[in-house]
Order: structure tokens, then C-alpha cells, then sequence
């Protein structure tokens, strides 16, 4: 059996457990369903006029721990649909579910372990008081029957298994971890995004603070493909509906667009890619074998209708700016520019202490090849050379058979954050479709018309997204180079060392450093306090001795104290943000 499949039979049984403990504790509550879900299980109750509270998880537990010990095995058991209406006669939930297996012809089946059993079609441990050993109950949630806003309300008790007590410790460890490490509560404390109902849901605003982030990153981006040889442009937000018709977005991508803004009688839409742009670019003029590959680049700002339910902070979002760019090239060109942008994936991940990665290619799903455009030999073609790249590249890579564009495979970054979650950080693509719905061509050697491939390529995301994600990787304890306060100059009297002060920071800032000074009249302790709240990479802590002494001592975030002089220091945070050192 494999690992992951174990897991959903030691959660799922886990469930049954969960349930056993619950109907024990509270007899009138009625089960519905307990599946096993990715990290974990839940199982959903209708308790009636009981309300259900964390204060209740450690009973619940202790009920599990007690139960379990009498669970040799699942006893499988197979009922009438008669017997099984009439077991359940006082919950209209498994009801409607023996109802429902029995049109479809399916045998009704119970399993049973101690003196629980409940309805179920199988999936568990062979031995329940041996295995189901390390679980954990974590939250509550309300959840409608069956998902429909127009059933009840239920109560859904969301829970965790693991085979050993310190895989459960570990993950909930994790969790402790990814909570403080929360994007939006850190980026609440530091300052740094901001999200306004009278604005509009899923359309941040980029406080002071984390604008700056934005724009050193962004100027990281600039730098770095203008070395690459990639040329910038600026496209329009909006665009004549034509244009979406012409690459196939309209009418598919329709839902996910916001709706046409009408002028002078036409449909504008907002850009939700920048793709059509930059292929009109490469139209712009005749364009010869020479300029390839011609790589096309622009944060550009696009806008994407998601539904309400599914923003989430910076992570999920309606308005985006992506680090795009497309790669004109020929046909024996494209496999080597494929490895080149995974090669710059590798540098950005690098630079930012981001080592474990993985690609994953998703390709056509078999069962909707409907929903896929193109010719066969192109989407073979291109699936092929993708592979192939992915192999050269020596990156690790998975295959899965869903998820890919309508007009090509399509090829997912993983990244794993310092806390151990996976997140998709970028996606590229291979596209020999787009090319000649936008009849795109070159004058080859050969003085023929060939068309040019498209490679799609993102490699920090959306600024959205990808800070989100750093947030959370650093904790906020982002790099000197891209934190928005680099030093804190905090003066213990404001009277006394408040001019030097100023004259520090004036020296800093002409040098390219970012300053917070603190001369107000506060204590010191809340200074520092202030200091610390916002992750300042280096503190600097004023008073009589350091003037008299001419000499700065330095306290770093991570606790250690250096000292120098202001020249020593200046050239000593200098050099930290031009490597771009992820140490202080
Ligand atoms: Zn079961
Ligand atoms: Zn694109």
C-alpha cells in the first residue's frame, strides 16, 4: 500500500473513531460523513441545539483513546436497503444517502468495530487499536449538508491522524509555526498591505512598507532580465474584446474575466494576462530569424474575477502584478530557452534560501480532451519537448494528467517554504498554438515564413502571491536588502543625542540606506520594543558613551551586537544589500 493511501485509511478510520466518541458523549447528534482529507479528516454532526466548543475537544479525545482499545478490526457488513432505512430512521442524512446508493445499484454496506458501525464503503486500518494511535482534534467549522447553501448548517469537527506521535507532533508544530507566520497577521503588524471594503474585495493596497518590498523586488526583476537579454515593455490594462477573441480567451475564460467595460459603443475588457500584448509586440514589426529568441517582458498588471469565497489575503487576489515576459523563438531554439528560464527559477530560489523545489508538468486530462484546443501533433509536440527540457534541467519533476491550458501543457514551480509547505510558485509554458491563432512569423535563413514558438514564463509569480509567500518563508525577517526599515537609529534622549541622531541618519540615507529614526520622548524599552515589532534588521542604540567614543554599537536582529564606526558600518550594511546576503 502506498504511503499516502495509508494515511487516508488510518484518517478516515480515525473518523469512524471520532464519531464513536462524539454519539457517546452526545447520544442525539446525528453522523453524516467523515472523509480523510489532505493533512487530516472531519466529520460533520448535526447536534441539534447543542453548540460545540474547543472546550469540548479534550473530552472528545480522552473518549477516542478509551474506545479504540476495543477496535480489533472493521467488520464489514452487508444490509438490505430495508434494514439500513430502518437503522436510520431518525437521521435524515444517511437516508438520503442509502437512497441514493441504492438507485445507483450499489450494495449498502456497514462497518463495524467495538460496538460502533456505521455506514460506509470501506477504506481502513486492518487494526484500529494498534494503528490509530497519534490523533488530535484541531477545529471547528460550520459546513452545509452536502456543500448547498440551501441545506442545514452543519457542525464539522475538523481532526488529524498520523502513524506515529511525532509526525503528529511535528505537523502540529508546523501549524503552531505557519500561524505566527501568517501573511496577513504579519503583514498587519509591519504595515505592509492593506485591504479596503469600500475598495473592493481581493484588490490590495501596497502600504509604504510593503511598497517598498514590492519595488525591490521588482527592480531585483529588471536588473536581472535585462541580463538575460530580455527587453521591457508596457502594455494597456484594458483592451477591444477582439483581442480575447482572437486568442481563444473569449468565450472559455469568460467567468474568470471581470465583465466588459463598454466605451464608444465596444466591449473593453480588463486583461486578466498579458499574453495577447506581447504577441502584438512581436507583430509590431517584420521580424527576422536574427531577433530570435525575442523575449518580451513587463510587470503587468491584470485583473481576475475569482469568486469571493476563495480570497484569500495577498495569496488569492482579483488584481495582479506578474512578473511576465513571452520568449519568441524557433522550433530548435525553444528546448534551450525552456532550460534557461528554469535555470533563472534556480537563481531567484538561490538568492532568496529557497532549496527544495520540484516542477510539475500537468498535461491533457484524458476524460476532457473536449476542453483542450489545437492540433494533436502540436500538443505531442509540445509535451515533448517540455519533457525534454525538464530532464536536461536536472530539477525533479512529476507528471499529472490534469490541469494543463487549453492551449498547451503546462509546467508548475513547487517551492517548499521554511516551514515545510509546498506552494506553487510560478508556472511556464510551451505553446505552439498562440503563435498561429495570432498569426505570428519570421523570415528564417531560408527566406521562408516560419511561426515562431511561445514560451510563457513567470518566475517570481504576482507580486501578490510571491510576497505573500515571503512573508511567510522569512517570517518577516526579510533581508536587509528588500526590508523597508534597514537600520533603527533610537537616541536615548531626545535633548541630549537627538541632533547626532539626525546627522547619522542623514549620513545613512546619502549612502542608500533605509533609516527609522526614533527621537521621541519615550523610554528606551518601548523604543526597542518598536524597534523589534517591526523586524529592523540592525538597531542602533545612541546615548553619551557612543558619542563620546565616536564608535556605533549595533545590535543585530538575530541578537548578536557588533561595533564600528559610522564609515565601518555604512560599507559593512552596503555590501549586505548589494550581494543580497541573506545574513545581517
Ligand atoms: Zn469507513
Ligand atoms: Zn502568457
Amino acid at each position: 500500500m502506498k504511503n499516502e493511501e495509508y494515511l487516508n485509511h488510518l484518517r478516515h478510520s480515525a473518523a469512524h473513531l471520532l464519531a464513536a466518541a462524539v454519539l457517546e458523549l452526545w447520544p442525539n447528534a446525528k453522523k453524516t460523513i467523515g472523509p480523510a482529507i489532505e493533512n487530516g479528516f472531519y466529520f460533520d454532526f448535526d447536534f441539534g441545539d447543542v453548540k460545540l466548543s474547543e472546550e469540548d475537544f479534550p473530552a472528545i479525545e480522552k473518549k477516542m483513546k478509551s474506545i479504540v482499545q476495543t477496535w480489533k478490526g472493521f467488520e464489514r457488513i452487508e444490509v438490505s436497503k430495508e434494514q439500513a432505512l430502518e437503522d436510520y430512521k431518525d437521521n435524515e442524512y444517511k437516508t438520503e444517502l442509502i437512497n441514493e446508493f441504492s438507485q445507483n445499484g450499489e450494495t449498502i454496506t456497514y462497518y463495524k468495530s467495538g460496538n460502533y458501525s456505521d455506514l460506509c464503503e470501506g477504506g481502513h486500518v486492518e487494526q484500529p487499536s494498534k494503528e490509530i494511535k497519534a490523533f488530535k482534534i484541531l477545529s471547528l467549522a460550520g459546513a452545509y449538508w452536502r456543500g448547498s447553501e440551501k441545506n442545514k448548517m452543519l457542525t464539522r469537527i475538523y481532526a488529524t491522524a498520523f502513524p506515529t506521535q511525532e509526525e503528529l507532533d511535528e505537523y502540529l508544530n508546523m501549524l503552531e509555526e505557519a500561524k505566527k507566520r501568517d501573511h496577513r497577521k504579519i503583514g498587519k503588524e509591519m504595515q505592509l498591505f492593506h485591504f479596503e471594503e469600500e475598495i473592493g474585495q481581493g484588490l490590495p493596497i501596497w502600504l509604504p512598507n510593503g511598497n517598498i518590498i514590492k519595488e525591490e523586488l521588482e527592480g531585483w526583476a529588471k536588473k536581472t532580465e535585462a541580463e538575460w537579454d530580455y527587453q521591457r515593455v508596457t502594455t494597456p490594462v484594458i483592451t477591444k474584446e477582439n483581442l480575447f477573441f482572437t486568442s481563444g480567451h473569449l468565450p472559455l475564460y469568460k467567468d474568470s474575466m471581470y465583465a466588459p467595460i463598454v466605451i464608444e459603443e465596444e466591449n473593453y475588457y480588463l486583461k486578466p494576462m498579458n499574453c495577447p500584448f506581447h504577441h502584438k509586440v512581436f507583430s509590431s514589426s517584420p521580424r527576422s530569424y536574427k531577433e530570435l529568441p525575442l523575449r518580451v517582458c513587463e510587470y503587468g498588471l491584470c485583473h481576475r474575477y475569482e469568486d469571493s469565497g476563495s480570497l484569500f489575503g495577498l495569496m488569492r487576489v482579483r488584481g495582479m502584478d506578474m512578473n511576465d515576459a513571452h520568449i519568441y523563438c524557433a522550433m530548435d531554439q525553444a528546448v534551450e530557452e525552456f532550460i534557461n528560464v528554469i535555470k533563472l527559477h534556480e537563481y531567484y530560489y538561490k538568492m532568496l534560501g529557497i532549496t527544495e523545489y520540484e516542477m510539475e508538468l500537468a498535461l491533457r486530462n484524458p476524460e476532457k480532451m473536449d476542453k483542450y484546443h489545437g492540433e494533436e501533433s502540436d500538443w505531442e509536440l509540445a509535451e515533448k519537448m517540455t519533457i525534454e527540457a525538464m530532464e536536461k534541467s536536472g530539477v525533479p519533476f512529476k507528471i499529472v494528467h490534469d490541469g494543463a491550458a487549453f492551449y498547451g501543457p503546462k509546467m508548475d514551480f513547487q517551492i517548499k517554504s521554511s516551514i515545510g509547505r509546498m506552494f506553487t510558485a510560478s508556472t511556464n509554458q510551451l505553446d505552439l498554438y498562440m503563435p498561429k491563432k495570432f498569426d505570428l512569423k519570421y523570415i528564417d535563413k531560408d527566406g521562408q515564413e516560419k511561426t515562431p514558438v511561445v514560451l510563457h514564463r513567470a518566475p517570481l509569480g504576482t507580486h501578490e502571491r510571491f510576497i505573500g509567500f515571503l512573508i511567510e518563508h522569512f517570517g518577516g525577517n526579510f533581508p536587509v536588502w528588500m526590508h523597508p526599515s534597514q537600520v533603527a537609529i533610537l537616541a536615548i534622549s531626545p535633548d541630549k543625542h537627538g541632533d547626532y541622531a539626525k546627522e547619522l541618519q542623514k549620513k545613512f540615507r546619502e549612502a542608500g540606506i533605509r533609516v527609522n529614526l526614533n527621537i521621541e520622548a519615550e523610554t528606551l524599552g518601548n523604543k526597542i520594543r518598536k524597534a523589534q515589532g517591526d523586524r529592523t534588521p540592525y538597531m542602533i542604540v545612541l546615548g553619551d558613551k557612543e558619542i563620546e567614543s565616536g564608535n556605533l554599537a549595533i545590535r543585530k536582529r538575530t541578537g548578536d551586537n557588533i561595533n564600528m564606526s559610522p564609515d565601518e558600518f555604512v560599507a559593512y550594511v552596503k555590501e549586505k544589500i548589494s550581494s543580497k546576503s541573506l545574513e545581517l
